[in-house]
């Protein structure tokens, strides 16, 4: 795909100068400042060198897992190709976002969606006309059924609702949801690239991620990697949250960013902070000083972004009872219809609560580091594995205040653990 600039077109955001990139057209930009910002983006004329385009830019999955956007797209436009499973490929835009400390998709699905629907549509044209759908929560769904009418050429896309639950944005659930109207992961023995909705070869991509691909259809690789890092490319959206005054905020960073950097720029001096917990409730706790954030983590002062949930701890505040409210919630919101998630997360919240509780039992540790043992990597999809992985992040950066509980002791609450 040749990306020598068209001198009509409005110049691409610039990345010496820190401009926003998915956000550019402003707060809940219509049809008309998408284009002027944009310009137009003929999705039939991009599609042929979509898929090398994306290759080249590095782009990850913004929606927590980061897989590189060219093989999903490649798995999905190869079993379409081998009619192996009898029908046109399908692209779902998954705007869920069950995760309670995320909101950056709906942010960007309220100002900017018609980046989204640009990269649905390429996609999809890419993948040879494939069927679309756009998948959002109750809240986002007037934006985009606006957005859809006040624009031509989308008269095929359908949207459904998503249900405020945790797991309902995982891929196998988006399906299932689209299909039956029940947002549960499924146990998949075919890929969903193979078969997916009705049988057909699917491509479950996060909102954030069609918005990149739009603006990698548009501007290219090469613009795309001046924003982050070699390994990293480009700019992510992330949510951060933290301890009053602080107030949520959507902020746009380049890869490979410094959590403090982040953290100051959302108004927080992240000296005081005792922990952040990065990626949200399947992601880790990690002491702010010397990360940054990179989808190679966790290895060498790395920490994975995932979905982008950034939120500060209150430094008054108990980790490991912060730790267990999570727990609880998780195993609340699990589908309960495999073993690990009807019986070990609600029994690792339990212990969990009891230590958070300070009861003096030395052996309540070691029996939250079996049952995570005894969960992790079991399961239809990925909670149990997300949940313990959480739980361990906590021993290690908490691991004093463990040992404190243990011995009825809260060192932030200055007391008795209750
Ligand atoms: S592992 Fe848990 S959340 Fe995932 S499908 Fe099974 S019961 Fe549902």
């Amino acid at each position: 795909m040749s990306h020598a600039r068209d001198t009509s077109q409005p110049a691409p955001p610039d990345a010496a100068r820190q401009e926003p990139r998915l956000l550019a057209a402003g707060p809940d930009a219509g049809w008309d400042q998408h284009l002027d910002v944009f310009g137009p983006l003929d999705a039939d004329a991009a599609a042929p060198g979509l898929l090398d385009a994306l290759a080249a830019s590095g782009l990850t999955g913004r929606g927590g897992a980061a897989f590189e956007t060219w093989r999903k797209v490649t798995a999905t436009a190869e079993s379409g190709r081998k009619g192996l499973f009898a029908a046109r490929p399908v692209v779902i835009a998954n705007g869920a976002e069950g995760e309670p400390l995320s909101f950056k998709d709906r942010t960007l699905l309220s100002h900017a969606p018609h980046l989204v629907i640009d990269g649905l549509l390429t996609l999809a044209a890419a993948l040879g006309g494939a069927g679309t759908y756009v998948y959002a929560p109750a809240a986002g769904l007037p934006r985009v059924r606006q957005a859809l009418a006040g624009r031509p050429g989308t008269k095929r896309v359908r949207v459904v609702e998503a249900p405020d639950a945790f797991i309902s944005g995982e891929s196998s659930a988006v399906v299932n949801m689209i299909a039956t109207g029940n947002a549960v992961p499924v146990d998949q023995r075919r890929r969903l690239s193979e078969s997916g909705l009705n049988g057909r070869p699917t491509l479950v991509v996060n909102v954030e991620t069609l918005a990149q691909v739009a603006l990698i259809a548009r501007y290219g690789a090469q613009w795309f990697r001046q924003a982050g890092t070699a390994t990293d490319p480009g700019t992510r959206l992330v949510s951060v949250s933290g301890p009053a005054p602080v107030r949520d905020v959507v902020l746009e960073v380049p890869g490979g960013v410094e959590l403090s950097t982040v953290l100051k720029e959302a108004g927080m001096d992240p000296a005081p902070l005792s922990a952040v917990l990065v990626g949200g409730y399947h992601g880790r706790w990690v002491r702010p000083a010397a990360h940054v954030l990179s989808p190679e983590g966790p290895v060498g002062g790395t920490v994975r972004p995932g979905a982008g949930v950034i939120h500060a701890l209150d430094p008054h505040a108990c980790g490991i009872g912060a730790t267990a409210r999570i727990l609880t919630y998780l195993a609340n919101e699990s589908a309960r219809q495999c073993g690990p998630c009807m019986f070990g997360l609600p029994a690792m919240a339990s212990v969990l609560n009891r230590i958070a509780g300070g009861e003096r039992n030395p052996r309540l540790a070691s029996e939250l580091d079996r049952l995570g043992r005894l969960v992790s990597g079991r399961g239809a999809c990925r909670h149990p594995e997300g949940t313990t992985g959480l739980v361990s992040s906590a021993l290690e950066v908490f691991a004093a205040d463990f040992r404190a509980h243990l011995a009825g002791y809260c060192v932030p609450l200055g007391g008795v653990a209750a």
